[in-house]
């Protein structure tokens, strides 16, 4: 699981004036239809071919060739194990990280003297960190859910409560009435504990969202005993078995996530198009939201999923505007052409403080017909 700590670490060690590195953002997802026979071998031999168009110097060609040498023969041979790949690449030093991400991301190559994370942090401010109690009469198990990635947490509910645990199992098997209602008794006693210990655990470990789990007697149990600070942050209630295995447990909760993140879409593209139509505080469509861009407005961009539009940037302004421009369309000067004009806006909207999202599925179709992209506006 990537860490933002490690993130920083790595922009730490690698960051060094006048000596470039790749920085490499790659879609592997073997289940999406480009990459069915293994396109993105392509995609990526395209990005660098376009990288390389900008070079300089022979120093900085010299330098690229290597980086871009050692990053594709590493993806020739890459068995793809989730959605995306993230490298970053130093030949002169043999700096080389690289990590598979169970989260999308976009293509992108980027050439700079500091490794290029914006993407990576920004998928730890889009995901949010799940945990999940998964808990029975009387046993639980605690799971951290980030970044389409689980981990089990050995001994987050204290050992008391395991030989406590044991002893109710004991009970069970007499049967008898005063021995059933003590189960009773010790099962309330320990989802009390489980209730109180999941409130400091999800404080500890930054749970942005709460998943209760287990057999539906205890987890209904659980959600009356939760605190109630804690049940605004609860997201859902599944029925598992206490036994799950992690990646039944990852597969519910991400089904959860998934529905939750859908809502998230549908409301923000929704509300874009509600407030652009009054014509005030946003705009959709490439053209208008450009145009946005141009004035330092966009605080908030917004654009579908696949949408990914060729553009071209002003050689004296600067400014972005659609492929069709022969001049540019602020100060009449010579435009050159822009392969992926939404990582160009992407950067500019960071560089003026502002947010960019991208949304999927039902919301990013909506989008669709309202022009795949669109801004909330500062003014
Ligand atoms: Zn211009």
């Amino acid at each position: 699981m990537v860490e933002r700590a490690e993130v920083q670490s790595l922009i730490n060690r690698a960051s060094k004036p006048g000596e470039p590195m790749l920085s490499l953002y790659l879609d592997v997802d073997s289940a999406r239809e480009p990459n069915r026979q293994r396109g993105f071998e392509a995609a990526l031999k395209n990005m660098l071919r376009a990288l390389e168009k900008r070079l300089g110097s022979d120093r900085e060609r010299k330098l690229f060739a290597a980086d871009a040498g050692h990053v594709q023969q590493f993806v020739a041979s890459l068995k793809p194990t989730a959605q995306s790949l993230v490298a970053f690449c130093r030949e002169t030093d043999g700096f080389f990280w690289h990590q598979q991400l169970r989260v999308p991301v976009r293509n992108h190559a980027h050439w700079a003297d500091a490794p290029y994370v914006r993407p990576l942090l920004e998928l730890f401010d889009d995901h949010e960190r799940y945990g999940v109690v998964l808990a029975d009469k009387t046993r639980a198990r605690l799971f951290t859910v980030f970044l389409g990635e689980i981990e089990e947490s050995t001994g987050a509910y204290s050992p008391a409560e395991v030989r406590h645990a044991k002893s109710v199992g004991k009970d069970r098997l007499h049967s008898q009435p005063g021995f059933d209602r003590r189960a009773e008794h010790h099962a309330l006693w320990h989802l009390k504990h489980v209730a109180e210990m999941t409130a400091q655990l999800a404080d500890a470990q930054r749970f942005d969202r709460l998943l209760l789990a287990g057999p539906v007697d205890a987890t209904s149990e659980l959600e009356r005993l939760l605190p109630k600070r804690l049940r605004s942050r609860l997201a859902g209630v599944i029925s598992l078995p206490i036994e799950a295995t992690p990646a039944q447990v990852l597969s519910a909760a991400l089904e959860v996530e998934r529905m939750a993140a859908q809502e998230d879409d549908l409301k923000l593209v929704r509300q874009l198009i509600a407030t652009a139509a009054k014509k005030t505080q946003a705009d959709t469509g490439l053209a208008a939201t450009l145009n946005a861009l141009q004035q330092n407005r966009v605080w908030r961009l917004v654009f579908a999923e696949g949408y990914s539009p060729r553009g071209c940037r002003c050689v004296n302004c600067a400014a972005l505007m659609p492929e069709d421009r022969r001049a540019c369309d602020y100060c009449r000067s010579a435009v050159q052409p822009e392969e992926d004009l939404i990582e160009c806006m992407a950067e500019r909207v960071v560089a003026i403080g502002g947010t960019v999202e991208q949304v999927h599925g039902p919301a990013a179709a909506m989008l669709k017909e309202a022009g795949h992209i669109g801004a909330f506006l500062r003014f």
